[in-house]
Order: structure tokens, then sequence, then C-alpha cells
């Protein structure tokens, strides 16, 4: 029954042909059988899960039940969990449980989803690939020699082997977009400030969004709609009314203006992918959509400036992780400092140091003006290009991801190959837009092709709209990997 809709899900659930105590048993059976092929889950959570799904049958048994109460789902392991340890692919986290949840994971338990578990990810969000994780690299269902993208990619994976339906992830460059397109599911993530940061471990705060893994853009609506809306405990969460992501799916598409950026059509994204993006995007003509050429032409600097900007604001943020307010203590130290050094050099992983080196440095006196304040400019220019394209269409279609999912080890050598793995997705964040990666077809080695859509600020009703009424023509995203 997990691999139906949640649409579907819910009505079995309300017509009784199914519990939610099934539902829970049934996914937690295929984790015990699936995940040691993808390594997805680093904890799983049995009894939690069983807990939370017999309060669900009682709901649902009382009439009162909203559509996610009893939705097997899990949480990126990025998300704060009361009671149940929360490691953020780090050692120095390895043994952390938080005193509290996540405002996310208090609106999802909320909404009656039954929480199995906690997926793996790139350190403290860091990377593309998943293979940051101390918890060793998860694999990619359609082909377990390659990578499921990152950092969400055991939230991807985890959708994508039918191990659960739905998975909460974290975008600060790319990482819920990305993993959904090298995994053939549907990921999001919205605009900026929608999806409260609070109990959400921060890699570079003013990127970091958290968002929604399904199946398909409707099951996406569902889980952002019941995920997002207005916290007075994050300071840049939106005010602003929470939204049903669901209700305009249904719109025709006729009259939809989608901007082809001509700097991401020109050269550096692989045959494979360039046919099955060019044949979505014959798909939206076909459903009434008209294209227009639009240009970004500063969308080049969108790396450089990235790479300025998230490690600065980790180097900040990561301070925290010192083995005396937080995180793993060496054993052994001769004094306070010596503590702090070698907590800090045994609790991080090498991506993780070298991010706080690079944000250190350009953080530092000599060079703050040269390095963080042009950075920023940059990004002001990023953004205006947005603004300037969105005068000439409503939402931009492009690649997500340059290739297919790449071998486990092929780039973990060289740091600028994998940082270029999000060149058409970092723009976005450094902008604060909404953006969604869906299955778009199939490129070499019969591995999944997302199609990247991006909104203007709170265009996220419209993505996932556009999203729907493709998914109700083509069957990308009904695919479903073998042996899964
Ligand atoms: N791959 C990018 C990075 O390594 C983006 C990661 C993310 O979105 N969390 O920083």
């Amino acid at each position: 029954m997990i691999d139906s809709s949640l649409k579907d899900i819910a009505a079995a659930l309300r017509d009784r042909k199914v519990s939610a105590v099934e539902l829970a048993t049934e996914s937690l059976a295929r984790i015990e059988a699936r995940n040691p092929k993808v390594n997805a889950f680093v904890t799983v959570d049995r009894e939690g899960a069983l807990t939370a799904a017999r309060a669900a049958d009682q709901r649902i048994a009382a009439g009162t039940a909203g559509p996610l109460t009893g939705i097997p789902l899990a949480h990126k392991d990025v998300f704060c969990t009361e009671g149940v340890r929360t490691t953020c692919g780090s050692k120095m986290l390895a043994n952390f449980v938080s005193p509290y949840d996540a405002h996310v994971v208090t609106l999802l338990r909320q909404a009656g989803a039954v929480m199995v578990g906690k997926t793996n990810m790139d350190e403290f969000a860091m990377g593309s690939s998943n293979e940051n994780s101390h918890f060793g690299p998860t694999r990619n269902p359609w082909h377990t020699d390659t990578v499921p993208g990152g950092s969400s990619g055991g939230s991807a994976a985890a959708v994508a082997a039918r191990l659960v339906p739905i998975a909460t992830g974290t975008d600060t460059g790319g990482s819920i977009r990305q993993p959904a397109s090298l995994c053939g599911i549907t990921g999001i993530k919205p605009t900026y400030g929608t999806v409260s940061r609070y109990g959400m471990i921060a890699y570079a705060s003013s990127l970091d969004q958290g968002g929604a893994f399904g199946y398909s853009a409707e099951d996406c609506a569902l889980l952002l709609s019941a995920m997002s809306g207005h916290d007075p405990r994050d300071s840049t969460s939106l005010e602003r009314d929470t939204e049903d992501y669901s209700a305009a799916l249904d719109k025709p598409l006729a009259g939809l203006r989608v901007g082809l950026p001509t700097e991401f059509f020109a050269a550096g994204m692989s045959d494979d992918v360039r046919a099955a993006v060019d044949a979505a995007i014959a798909e939206y003509r076909k459903l009434g959509a008209t294209t227009v050429e639009v240009s970004l032409p500063n969308a080049r600097l969108a790396i450089p400036a990235y790479y300025v900007i998230a490690p600065a604001e980790a180097s900040s943020n990561l301070s925290r992780f010192d083995g005396v307010r937080y995180g793993h203590r060496a054993a052994d130290y001769s004094d306070l400092n010596d503590m702090y050094c070698k907590s800090r050099a045994q609790g991080f992983g090498d991506e993780v140091k070298r991010r706080i080196l690079v944000g250190t440095y350009v953080l530092s006196h000599g060079y703050y003006d040269a390095y963080y304040i042009k950075a920023q400019k940059l990004r002001r220019l990023i953004a205006n290009d947005f603004q300037a394209a969105f005068q000439k269409c409503d939402v931009i279609a492009s690649p997500v991801s340059p290739s297919v999912a790449f071998g486990i080890g092929e780039k973990s050598g060289d740091p600028v190959q994998m940082y270029l793995s999000d060149i058409y997705t970092i723009a976005v964040n450094l902008a604060g837009l909404p953006a969604l990666s869906h299955p778009a077809g199939f490129g070499s080695g019969d591995l999944p092709v997302g199609l990247q859509l991006i909104g203007n600020y709170f265009g996220e009703a419209r993505l996932l709209n556009a999203a729907h009424q493709f998914q109700q023509v083509t069957d990308w995203h009904a695919r479903v990997p073998a042996g899964f």
C-alpha cells in the first residue's frame, strides 16, 4: 500500500481497508529488508512509529483525521527530534538527543504523520553525493554503485526505494532538487522563509530551507502544506497565512509562459540530460505552455558567490560544536584549548573542516571586503536577473543536474567537480526563490533525469500545478527501481 499516492492511502485508511499500524509495519518491514542495500536510514524508530500509528488509528476512528494522518514519513537527520537521536550525518552529533522537536517535526506530528526514522545525509548538509556522511554513503536505488545525490540523499533514496511515501529534506544550494532528480522522485524547496528553521540544524542560515519529497507533485503539495507556516521562533519565518498548495493543482496550463535561460542551455549539460529536458519542455508545450528565452547573465557567478557565503555562515554556525555546549568531546586533552582542538578535529569530517577553514578566512579582517562583501553584491545581481526574467515568464525551466547519478567515489577526491554538480540549482537559493525537480525521463545507464521548475517568490502553488499537470500525461514519476 505504501507505494500508492497519499490520496489513495488516505482513502484506504478512511475506508478501513488498511490501518495506520499496518502501514507503519509495512514501512518498517521494507526498511529492514531493503535499507541494507541503500543505507538511507541512520536511525529507525520502531517503537515511536507504532505508538504514533496507534494514535493515528484512534484519530481516524474518531473522524478527526487530516490528509497526512497515519502516513509513514521519514525526516532528514538535520531536523531535531525529541527522544530520537539527531546526528546531522556527523560523528560530532552521533549520540546527540535533542530535548525538543524542530517546528517541522511538531507540525507533522500534529498532522498525524507517523515518523519511522531519520535519514542519512552529507555531514551538516555539505555535499552533493551523500558520501560525506559519518554513517557511510547512501546508495542510489536505481543503481547501487551510484550516488543518490546530496545532501538529502537518504530521504530521496528512501522515497525512491518505496520505503516511505514522503520525506522531509533541506536545500541550501540544491540538496532537495539534485537528489530528487538523481533518484527519480519529486522534490520541492519553497521560498526562503516558508518553512521554519527552528530545530533544523543550521548550515548556512541565509540559504537553508526545508522542503518536501514525494512520488509526485500532488504528494509534495500535501506535505509542503502541512510543514510550512509562520513560526515566531524563527526570525526569518515569513508572516504569511498558511497556504493550501493542493488547491490549484488541476488548473490547465494553457497560457503558462515558461522561460528557458540561455546560459543554462548553452553548454555543460550532458547529451542524455539535454534530450530528456528538451522532451519534457516539448511536453509542456503540448499542455498549452509557451516558451520564451530569458537570460540570467550573472548565474555563472553563483557557485563562486555561494562558496564564499555558505562557508562563512557555516564557520559561524558550527562554532557551537565544541565538545562543551554540544557534541563529541575528545577523551584525552591537556587543557581547554587542547580539548577544543581535539574534539573538533575528531568530530568533524574533511569537507566540514574545509568549509570552516574557508569560511573563517573569508570573514577575517583583511579579506572580508574582498570576499564576503563582494559575494553579497553578486548575490544581489543574481537575484535581480531572476526578477528581470520573471517580467517575461511565469516559471523558468532548466536541468537540475548536469549529469545523471555519478559513481560512488567518482568525484569525492575533487571538491570543485563536486561543487559543479549544483551549477543549475545554487542561484535559486542565493535569490531565495522556490523551485522543484520532477522526473523527466531517463539518461545513460537507465538513470533518472529531473527537470527543474523555478518560480517567483511565493510561486510554489504554480510550480506544483505545472508539475502535476505534466504528471497527468507522463509516467516517469511512477517508475520504480528494479528490486524495490
Ligand atoms: N551541494 C551544496 C553544498 O555542498 C548544497 C548542499 C545543500 O543544499 N545543503 O553546499
